[in-house]
């Protein structure tokens, strides 16, 4: 039996994962989970799971907790803490084998790397860990022997298609993008994207954030950059494909020309559950492709012209340094800007473009280093924001 602790029980990740654990109830439980505020998904969470301890974000919400689960007539309270110490406590539970990092931005960052140092092997969906500290996450990592295992489904896609040959014998590794809603709108339109039109995408159901990234591209340009901390391959061997049917999750080819591509159906349980049974497979009765229903698998190039992002997530990757982190801070809050109406469509590449230009250089020795280069990020995008507006009222 396999403890699992799980920073972010409450998300879309998070939910998924406890699906992948109750149904396998003889392999895994729960040791202990992490939430934000939503008490009550979590207290019915904890109802089922029994994990030993939780997080929350605040003190009031973990008296909040404290009440609802009394109340709930459970015998006995899981041990309840809040705020960073708590997910670091979460993250590095003594009972915890394996930890699901699938917390949203930044929060999960220190706990994960706690976690890494504490010997855990990590399933990682939060994205912040590798763009923001991919380096030292990794030697970390190193360090302590531990395996990072990827959920998101094109980097499992890819560790699975690295199976089938040496670290030599890779030629280039090729990260799919379903190209989002904006695939084929004309790019004189773009300007007038609403959040609405950007938020529909074709398909996969996903946090607002994570929709509006997959829109611009920017969530293809993080997972270059953690492509290249994962997997140890130069972003020039890392190119990017638009396949819109979202059916390969991502390829790997050889350098005999042999390409091998990983097929599934556009559901998280199977990545979750890869990462939960590494190095084994378990059987699944949830998750089957119908192949012959597939009627064409399409792929495109990019146009970087219509996805400037994808440019800048190269460049801030060359740029090194704190650059991966600034980029997703930029991208953060110029995001949160366009949501609010506040920012047009491709004001979300000028504000990361113009923050990456005036980000001072830094370096990455610590998790502090990170979010200080994180919060400068803010600041500068802030200010871009109030900038373009000012300009824009100007005209
Ligand atoms: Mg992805």
């Amino acid at each position: 039996m396999k403890k699992i602790s799980i920073l972010g029980s409450t998300g879309s990740i998070g939910k998924q994962t406890l699906a992948v654990i109750e149904s396998m109830p003889d392999r895994f439980a729960v040791a202990a989970l992490a939430a934000g505020t939503n008490l009550d998904e979590l207290t019915s969470q904890i109802a089922r799971h029994r994990p030993d301890l939780v997080s929350v974000s605040t003190p009031a919400l973990a008296d909040d907790l404290a009440v609802r689960l009394r109340a709930a007539g459970l015998e006995k309270l899981p041990e309840i803490q809040h705020g960073p110490p708590g997910l670091i406590a979460v993250a590095t539970h003594p009972d915890a084998a394996i930890l699901v990092s699938a917390a949203v931005g930044v929060v999960g960052l220190e706990a994960t790397y706690a976690a890494v140092r504490a010997g855990k092997q990590v399933a990682l969906s939060n994205k912040e860990v590798l763009v923001a500290a991919g380096e030292l996450v990794m030697a970390a990592a190193r360090a302590a022997n531990v395996d990072l295992l990827p959920v998101d489904s094109e980097h499992n896609a890819i560790h699975q298609c690295l199976r089938a040959g040496r670290p030599s014998e890779v030629k280039r590794l090729i990260l799919t993008a379903s190209g989002g809603p904006f695939r084929k709108t004309p790019l004189a339109q773009m300007a007038a994207a609403t959040p609405e039109q950007a938020l529909a995408h074709p398909n996969w159901r996903m946090g607002k954030r994570i929709t509006i990234d997959s829109a611009t591209l920017v969530n293809k340009g993080f997972e270059v950059i953690e492509a290249h901390w994962l997997f140890d391959i130069p972003p020039a061997r890392i190119d990017v494909l638009i396949h819109p049917q979202s059916t390969v999750h991502s390829m790997v080819e050889f350098v005999d020309g042999s390409i091998l591509a990983q097929l599934g159906p556009p559901d998280m349980r199977m990545p979750i559950q890869y990462a939960l049974t590494y190095p084994e497979r378990a059987a699944s009765n949830h998750i089957a492709l119908d192949l012959a229903k597939l009627r064409r698998l399409d792929f495109a190039t990019v146009s970087t012209r219509r996805f400037p992002c994808l440019r800048l997530a190269r460049e801030a990757l060359k740029k090194k340094g704190a650059y991966s982190c600034v980029f997703n801070a930029a991208d953060e809050v110029a995001v949160e800007a366009f949501l609010d109406r506040r920012l047009p469509f491709p004001g979300i590449a000028e504000v990361i473009e113009r923050v990456l230009a005036r980000a001072p250089r830094a370096k990455i020795a610590s998790i502090a280093d990170v979010l200080a280069a994180d919060a400068e990020a803010r600041r500068l995008a802030r200010e871009e924001i109030a900038n373009l507006a000012a300009k824009a009222a100007v005209v």
